[in-house]
């Protein structure tokens, strides 16, 4: 009987000392993962101290399985969800998201655009009573002890406002993480990188998402010189119907000499920094 009390109580502190490692592991290093959903964008964001950010959900409840690759079973919270656009390869995977994990806050540019998704995503946030805020440059996040969320675009409020092509109404940011940084622009075109350059905004990042899924119809050379990335990454599906990325970025990205990196070709792309 006393021998397997000890046996027990050896076992209870074994688990304890596992579980206190499990929870400790990962908040020595920065994650930044390109999820696999697709033709879409989707990006998961582990700060060291263990605060979990999503951009963008991808185009289907895909992203379920991907977040169930890099979000640790434990924590079925994400602290905070920005959506780049309302376009359905951007909001349509984060309906289930929110309704299955924990999201405490979420950030949008909130233009009108009608897209069933999106009006479900938005009742979502208000049953949940998850708090909804809007994107201005400026208005920079911390997440936790360590990164910077300092968004670029748009510069004024754009509530109510109709964009004829909503991709250049993409909400673009930069994360900032102990002399790192990566920047992304959802599908924002040239017309949305002009003003972004124009701003005067500081824009240099270690690794680049390219906008619009590596479309000719973004990734200028002048916003490409203000970014100077060394990593450019690319979102796209396997043969998708649009020919993304189209060869005229590859080409502009080749003779840059940057290093591409691409889900349709690697799967997820992950980035972890110590
Ligand atoms: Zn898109």
């Amino acid at each position: 009987m006393k021998n397997s009390f000890k046996y027990i109580a050896g076992l209870v502190v074994c688990l304890i000392i596992g579980l206190f490692l499990i929870y400790q592991l990962p908040h020595q290093k920065m994650l930044v993962s390109f999820l696999n959903v697709g033709q879409g964008d989707s990006i998961f964001i582990r700060t060291p101290d263990d605060y979990t950010v999503l951009i963008d959900g991808g185009p289907s409840a895909n992203v379920l399985d991907e977040l169930g690759e890099v979000v640790p079973i434990y924590n079925r919270t994400i602290d905070l969800i920005i959506l780049s656009h309302p376009h359905a390869d951007h909001v349509n995977g984060l309906v289930e998201v929110v309704k299955r994990f924990k999201v405490k806050q979420v950030l949008i540019v909130g233009t009108p655009y009608h897209n069933t998704f999106y009006k479900e995503f938005l009742r979502v946030i208000n049953q949940n009573e998850i708090s909804l805020n809007i994107a201005r440059a400026n208005n920079d996040i911390k997440v936790g002890d360590y990164v910077y969320i300092d968004i670029l675009w748009p510069i004024k409020s754009m509530v109510g406002k109709h964009f004829e092509n909503v991709n250049n109404a993409s909400l673009s940011l930069r994360v900032l993480f102990e002399g790192h940084s990566v920047l992304l622009t959802g599908d924002a075109e040239i017309e949305e990188e002009s003003e972004i350059v124009a701003s005067g905004f500081d824009l240099s990042a270690n690794i680049l998402k390219a906008g619009h899924h590596g479309s000719r119809t973004a990734s200028s050379e002048i916003f490409l010189d203000k970014v100077d990335p060394e990593t450019v990454v690319i979102q796209t599906g396997i043969q998708n119907e649009f020919g993304h990325p189209h060869k005229e970025t590859l080409r502009k990205l080749f003779k840059r000499e940057v290093k591409v990196r691409r889900n349709d070709l690697e799967g997820r792309v992950d980035f972890i920094f110590d």
